[in-house]
């Protein structure tokens, strides 16, 4: 570990003696969240300090109760900051639970058996996984448990790191100087790369950035499921290339010099689609008023965030140990778009920082869930063989009709609307356009077909 990581753990000791404690230090130093069935939720912050207000009768919640699942990573951010500022209690929430999932598969586990039986009734989530907890595709016995979009968490803040013996080897956003060297490696001992959940967000960008530069991610490399903490030690001992990740992550791999970026999301997919809030259609069809008094403190706390005047408080609080547990430092300069890659290069940029409520200089929302957005997902789950052709094919009427009942993209507008949040921050379409990615192939979400047909390397 570098010197930073190394001066706050011996800071902490003297606040936390014993050795339960330097177990559980090392590994909220690691990022490693710890076990949880559930029950790692914060309390007290500004939830509980500010009165209650903006709630007219009409609006009051029908329960100021909900358990949420996340991930210490930034896009957890806008749940911590609701629920720290008591922008959930301004809007009625005053008993909202967080509660520190120790990986993807716990937050899947738990949103299957839900708050009453000690689980969770929703939170953070990677894409498409409330698609497939929906279709029961990664559910256990397949069951099927509807679940609701209702807003995006965040854009960018993420990225590709990579083992340092890879340094000067032609590894960057663009890999064409270094196809031959990974390629020539998958007979004997393969190029690895992690992500943490399959079929999901971390997945898709190590495929999409790999089969860009004509590397075959199904056969030409490994990949495999890691859980956070694990990738950083398969790092150091060299028994992994390369891993995908959310920030703070990119900046500890480069400080802890245990490795380089290659590429952040930002620089692959200008303010791509990222990681979204969903909760159990169950409960949101029974609390109709509770879920939009829920966006409202989001959406604040993603206005909050967007202001960089705000960030390092921001970084203060996420890192705190009911949280992430881990040096402010390490997400004070990325949440200014000020990235060291560690190659060499250097990225000073805040139109490459991670974004909450607006995408940067692009100014459409962040926030709001669109459904062309949804439909890239799905696209690309087809792309590698993770969801049959079918959903795709005849103008993709099966993914259609997937996204129209679990993207609720009404919801955010109705409680948008009644937050009095301004009509040009509402868009009045379901779809973001034409998008763009860096090896200049578009997503046209009028014809997915013809975005499959555009790729050389896939699965289907
Ligand atoms: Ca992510």
């Amino acid at each position: 570990m570098s010197e930073i990581f190394n001066s706050i753990s011996r800071r902490k000791f003297i606040f936390i003696a014993g050795t339960t404690a330097s177990a559980t230090l090392l590994k909220g130093c690691l990022g490693n969240p710890p076990e949880s069935g559930g029950n790692t939720g914060a309390s007290g912050g500004g939830n509980t300090a500010q009165p209650v207000a903006n709630v007219g009768s009409e609006q009051a919640p029908e329960t100021p109760k909900i358990k949420l699942g996340y991930i210490p990573i930034v896009e957890s951010a806008p749940l911590i900051i609701a629920f720290e500022k008591g922008f959930f209690r301004e809007f009625g929430m005053t008993e909202v639970e967080l509660s520190k999932q120790a990986s993807w598969g716990s937050a899947r586990d738990n949103v299957e058996i839900g708050s009453s039986g000690g689980g969770i009734d929703g939170g953070q989530w990677q894409m498409p996984m409330p698609h497939l907890i929906t279709e029961g595709i990664i559910t256990k016995g397949n069951q099927k448990i509807p679940m609701y979009v209702l807003c995006q968490l965040n854009t960018q803040g993420n990225g590709i790191a990579i083992a340092s013996k890879w340094q000067g080897k032609g590894v960057t956003l663009q890999l064409a100087g270094a196809k031959s060297a990974i390629t020539a490696l998958k007979s004997s001992t393969p190029f690895t790369a992690a992500q943490t959940f399959p079929a999901v967000n971390q997945d898709f960008w190590i495929r999409y950035w790999v089969a860009a530069g004509g590397i075959n991610p199904d056969t030409d490399i490994k990949l495999l499921t890691v859980p956070a903490a694990q990738t950083v030690a398969n790092m150091k001992t060299g028994t992994m290339d390369a891993f995908s990740t959310g920030d703070p992550w990119p900046y500890r791999i480069v400080k802890d010099k245990i490795g380089f970026l290659a590429a952040l999301t930002a620089q692959m997919w200008k303010y791509h689609p990222e990681e979204y809030l969903a909760i159990r259609a169950d409960w949101v069809d029974k609390h109709p008023k509770a879920t939009k008094a829920l966006l409202k403190g989001i959406f604040k706390a993603q206005q909050w965030l967007d202001d960089f005047n705000n960030r390092n408080e921001a970084a203060e609080i996420l890192s705190g140990r009911n949280y992430f547990n881990l040096p402010a430092e390490v997400l004070k300069e990325p949440f200014q778009g000020q990235y060291d890659m560690g190659d060499g290069n250097k990225i000073n940029d805040k139109t490459m920082a991670a974004y909450y409520w607006k995408d940067g200089d692009k100014g459409t929302s962040t926030s709001y869930p669109y459904k062309s957005h949804d439909l890239w997902f799905i696209t690309e789950s087809v792309r590698w063989g993770f969801l049959p052709k079918d959903y795709i094919t005849g103008g993709a009427a099966k993914a259609k009709a997937l996204i129209d009942k679990v993207n609720r993209e009404d919801i955010w507008k109705q409680a948008a609307s009644e937050m009095g949040i301004a009509a040009a921050d509402i868009p009045n379409t379901t779809s973001r356009g034409i998008e763009e990615f860096f090896d200049g192939i578009k997503f046209d979400p009028e014809n997915p077909e013809a975005y499959l047909n555009s790729l050389t390397i896939k699965k289907v």
